[in-house]
């Protein structure tokens, strides 16, 4: 149980500067929110959004480590990044086949980079790794079990054009203002240099719906219901990311590696064929699998 005891209102649209919303009914009914919580959608772009959110003091509380990264669900947060795994190895050797002529290492920074596990993988396969990571907690653990050291040190110190690639995990839908985040990752990247986001593709995906119709998705308001500041569609995220500059080289709502199919498990089978009917179809899965280059100015 949470207890939110001051709110902000997001008066203004991160991605197209709008004051004028509307609730989103739907949205605000499957997230199970309760007044004032709510999500409304942009009257100008269609992005949805938390508004009012909870404050930053009561976001604090819902980050700590013991609240947010150990309270993911049915599994510890390391088993449920076990089976992240093989998808995190798969888009470090995408990452690699869209970079050109990268100097030697390619220098990568993720931003949100949880218990490190992905920089981990990175490092090893041959990328020079940065991570910001604002969980002390997630700090702690990182260095522990990988022995990587992960800083709080906010973007706006970090000098222009010193990255080949910045890689966020989910982590965009959780931030205040997520335009701003990518005009920050536009002017921290090498000309060429790739930006990889994945969010999720929340609520109105072809799975949620049929999780929702059948009553298998829960709708009471917890503290995951209050992490996401913004809900992106393909769409919504496609026009916050070309608005800062970049240019799209991949997009995906399903990427194949999210369902590995070693060692067997059935519902891998059935997620990975109906997902990738929703994603082939009509961009419809889960996530929002987004890569981006920095065109040469
Ligand atoms: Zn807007």
């Amino acid at each position: 149980m949470i207890t939110v005891s001051d709110w902000t209102p997001v008066e203004k649209c991160s991605l197209c500067g709008s004051t004028s919303f509307r609730t989103d009914f739907r949205f605000t009914n499957r997230l199970g929110l309760v007044p004032p919580a709510r999500v409304v959608t942009c009257e100008g772009c269609n992005l949805r959004r938390l508004n009012p959110r909870p404050s930053d003091q009561d976001l604090d509380k819902l980050y700590s480590y013991d609240n947010y990264f150990d309270n993911q669900g049915p599994l510890e947060y390391s088993q449920y990044i076990e089976k992240r795994l093989a998808h995190f190895r798969n888009r470090i050797n995408k990452i690699k086949n869209y970079l050109h002529k990268p100097s030697p290492p390619p220098i990568l920074l993720e931003i949100g980079a949880a218990t490190g596990e992905f920089l981990a993988l990175a490092s090893e396969a041959g990328f020079e790794t940065h991570g910001i990571e604002l969980s002390e907690g997630a700090r702690e653990k990182a260095l522990k079990t990988h022995g990587i050291t992960l800083t709080d040190t906010p973007t706006s110190e970090l000098p222009d054009n010193s990255f080949d690639v910045i890689h966020m995990n989910h982590v965009l839908e959780h931030l205040p203002d997520p335009g701003q985040t990518i005009s920050e990752c536009f002017r921290l990247l090498k000309n060429n240099g790739i930006l990889c986001l994945e969010v999720p593709n929340e609520v109105l995906n072809d799975l949620d719906r049929v999780r929702y119709f059948l009553g298998r998705r829960k709708k009471v308001m917890d503290s995951h219901s209050l992490h996401h500041s913004y809900f992106f569609t393909p769409e919504t995220l496609s026009s916050l990311v070309r608005k800062g500059g970049f240019e799209t080289v991949s997009l995906s709502t399903f990427p194949q590696s999210l369902a590995p199919l070693r060692p067997f498990e059935l519902k891998n089978l059935v997620l990975k064929v109906g997902l990738t009917l929703s994603d082939v179809l009509h961009s419809n899965g889960t996530v929002v699998e987004y890569y981006g280059r920095k065109p040469r100015i």
